[in-house]
């Protein structure tokens, strides 16, 4: 995970941003406005630089198109999340859900469709990075069946051992275990966790399954973040056979 302090973030010139893109038209007009709005960017133009680029740059946040040369994009978010917590957006072309649902489940933490406004794109990369800043603010750690949320250090354990989760994956489940027996529908774990008034809400079901993977013993029984048929989910604190009843 690359590590920042909390004042390197309040500076906007700080962050970095790598644009993954081999279009150079919409490569450049996305530059523009990012820059316009005082991020760094970082530019690569197809997959196997993308990775030594965010390996050398130690960027804050990637937007990574789908389709490019060499390396596609679902193969380069795997990459990078093989080492790297790094918020990643994903670009995807209109109408491909299925591509969209893979870079989901490969880990990146948001996506934007093909044609989009450059301007919607900035605003939803403030939105992954404000999401990130919120780890600063003085929560206290939470604990409840079996895992250890740390939103200081941002990091889960469960039974000890260290969880490797992406941004939202820590947002979703930090929601969650904060408000145990709750139910929410996934609309409003859109509003709360994404901060979306809109969106496809899948993004929240892959979460929710990615998570699953994570911190459940039976992905397929989930103990833990349970599924409110017809309304949505909640997090059992007496779940997962660790809990304290
Ligand atoms: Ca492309």
């Amino acid at each position: 995970m690359t590590t920042h302090t909390a004042s390197s973030f309040a500076e906007p010139g700080n962050r970095r941003i790598l644009l993954v893109e081999d279009e150079q038209t919409i490569a450049d007009v996305v530059r523009d406005y990012l820059l316009k709005a005082g991020f760094q960017v970082d530019m690569a133009g197809d997959g196997f630089s993308a990775l030594s680029v965010a390996a050398s740059r130690r960027p804050d946040l990637v937007i990574l198109d789908r389709m490019l040369p060499g390396l596609d994009g679902v193969e380069v978010c795997r990459r990078l999340r093989l080492t790297m917590s790094v918020p990643i957006i994903m670009v995807t072309a209109l109408g491909t859900e299925d591509d969209r649902i893979l870079g989901l489940e490969m880990g990146a933490d948001d996506y934007v469709t093909k044609p989009f406004s450059p301007r919607e794109l900035v605003l939803r990369v403030k939105s992954v990075l404000r999401r990130s800043v919120k780890e600063f603010a003085p929560e206290p750690p939470v604990e409840a069946a079996g895992l250890e949320l740390d939103p200081g250090s941002r990091t889960v354990t469960h039974g000890g051992s260290h969880l490797a989760l992406t941004v939202r994956e820590f947002d979703l489940l930090a929601f969650l275990m904060r408000r145990p027996n709750q139910v929410f529908s996934r609309e409003e774990l859109i509003k709360a966790v994404w901060g979306w008034d809109f969106g496809d809400l899948s993004t929240v079901t892959v979460h929710v399954r990615r998570l699953r993977e994570k911190i459940e013993s039976n992905p397929t029984k989930p103990q833990l973040i349970k599924t409110v048929w017809g309304v949505g989910y909640r997090f059992d604190d007496t779940g997962g056979g660790h809990g304290k009843q």
